[in-house]
């Protein structure tokens, strides 16, 4: 069976998913296929009645299975089965991913979808492995600090990997006993819904996973302001993220994780194992063509391999073949929006036109639908805004230094530290830099994330708060509570 599909008949989930079932809506926001433009569906926008309805049916659903408080092998062995329905139902989940985002459907099953089964079950396995602590009293009394969970954990969730990034979020709230009412980009909706279904099918109490659909300012609002959700877990830009702490300051002060926005180096120096480096360098650009949280898009490079180096990363960058996300051979994602679109091209001419050279690119592909050209440009200094802003798009910088200090002075951006990248042969040279480094992770002799959710992952400086995955993800879906007992 071929995973391309249609994209004009395929059948997507309709409505919101509130207490194990979809509630119909109709109207919306206008949906466009990145692939080819096409408007193809309207996203509803729920209110605050529906975040209510959301809540209440999160909070029925604690209280009428009992979900906390179960013995914690039955959540994990529930959680299983979802992360087993979740591979079997992976064809349809793909599909529904690729037709909205900018994911092609060829990368998804043993990528996106297999790795978030995977992190369900990460997660499941914590939930009878993490206890609280006796501490230590006098005889006359016992003291221990238990762990709970929140209750209701409200998810908001980007469009630039929707799977996984519900995945990250509800695996962990789920398995350490919470309930969650989820809202995913008003951009790609689908997969997420479908995922909510697979939970309720995997046998999950029905209203444990909710999802709303709807935009930021409205929805997103309504749900971190809303008294009923305990925690607020979010995923997307520093702007969204600011906003999001302001409406909780004003509404009623809620603990809250923040994966926000990145503008990461990858500093590569002169005894590096060249070719190595400028294939991650280039395979992580294009992944997703650029948009993604941790994208390296700022080379930092000694002067006297830059051409070399980058002569390689052209090579790598020019053999991409663009296609619709829906054709299983594609392999270079187009653009999420054509105002997106619009923003790169304007980041890039405003680099060409302030004395950056573009070596590849720089313009948006002649095909139909959001593609850009894989795009390198050098010749920009540290206060070009395509070395300042976050692009999230295909789009790399290319600077250069002659010694280490100055590699870390260029890396060190004002507000963002997500990720770095080293490239080194010289072992203490790589340790030196990534202490200096102020970066969530840093990557050596290699760029980006695998399987290894041990990893937790979560920015420096405005780049967030608090961590997903890892053991930390866990033990942040849990509060504590401090006990004394006089005997
Ligand atoms: P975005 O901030 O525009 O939207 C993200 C989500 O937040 C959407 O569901 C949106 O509807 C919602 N939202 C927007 N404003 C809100 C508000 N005021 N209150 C509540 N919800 C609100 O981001 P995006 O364009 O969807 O995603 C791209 C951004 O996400 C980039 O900045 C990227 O770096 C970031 N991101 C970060 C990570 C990470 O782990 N750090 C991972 C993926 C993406």
């Amino acid at each position: 069976m071929t995973l391309s599909f249609n994209p004009d008949t395929l059948e997507l989930p309709k409505g919101h998913f509130i207490g194990g079932r979809y509630v119909p809506a109709a109207g919306g926001l206008a949906m466009h296929r990145p692939s080819d433009g096409v408007a193809y569906a309207e996203c509803p926008v729920a209110g605050e009645d529906l975040v209510d309805q959301a809540v209440a049916s999160a909070r029925r659903a604690l209280k009428e299975s009992g979900w906390s408080g179960l013995r914690p092998r039955e959540r994990t062995r529930a959680l299983s089965r979802w992360a087993d329905l979740i591979e079997a139902e992976a064809a349809t989940l793909a599909r529904l991913e690729a037709v909205a985002s900018t994911r092609p459907v060829g990368h998804l099953i043993d990528g996106d979808i297999a790795v978030t089964a995977e992190q369900i079950r990460f997660f499941a396995e914590f939930a009878d492995k993490e206890g609280g602590d006796l501490v230590p009293t006098d005889d006359d009394n016992l003291g221990m600090i238990m762990t709970e969970p929140y209750g209701v954990v409200g998810a908001i969730t980007p469009w630039n990997f929707p799977v996984s990034m519900a995945g990250w979020k509800l695996g962990p709230a789920v398995a350490a006993g919470n309930a969650v009412v989820l809202k995913p980009s008003e951009m790609t909706p689908f997969s997420t819904l479908y995922l909510a279904e697979l939970a309720v099918r995997a046998g999950l109490p029905a209203g444990l996973v909710n999802v709303v659909l709807g935009d930021g300012p409205t929805t997103g609002n309504a749900m971190t302001g809303h008294p009923g959700i305990a925690k607020v877990s979010f995923t997307g830009s520093t702007a969204a993220g600011a906003a999001i702490m302001e409406n909780i300051a004003r509404t009623g002060i809620k603990p809250m994780t923040l994966e926000l926005g990145g503008k990461s180096p990858q500093l590569v120096f002169a005894d590096a194992d060249l070719e190595r480096a400028a294939q991650a360098i280039a395979r992580n650009i294009l992944a997703n063509a650029g948009q993604a949280c941790v994208a390296g898009s700022r080379l930092i490079a000694d002067r006297r391999i830059a051409e070399r180096l980058t002569a390689a990363i052209v090579g790598h960058m020019s053999a991409i073949q663009p296609g619709p996300t829906w054709d299983a051979a594609s392999q270079y994602s187009p653009i999420i929006s054509e105002r997106q679109i619009g923003r790169i091209d304007a980041i890039v001419r405003r680099a060409a036109a302030t004395g950056g050279e573009c070596l590849l690119g720089g313009q948006q592909l002649e095909r139909e639908g959001y593609f850009y050209a894989p795009t390198l440009i050098a010749g920009v200094d540290q206060s070009s805004p395509a070395v300042t802003e976050e692009i999230f798009g295909p789009v790399l910088t290319l600077q250069t230094f002659d010694e280490e200090e100055e590699a870390l002075a260029l890396a060190d951006h004002p507000t963002y530290g997500l990720a770095a990248g080293v490239f080194t042969r010289d072992l203490s040279r790589a340790v030196r830099v990534t202490r200096r480094l102020e970066a969530g992770t840093v990557w050596v002799n290699r760029y980006g994330r695998s399987r290894d959710h041990i990893l937790p992952t979560g920015g420096y400086k405005s780049s967030g708060i608090g961590k997903d995955l890892g053991r930390e993800a866990y033990i942040a879906n849990r509060r504590s509570k401090s006990v004394l007992i006089n005997l």
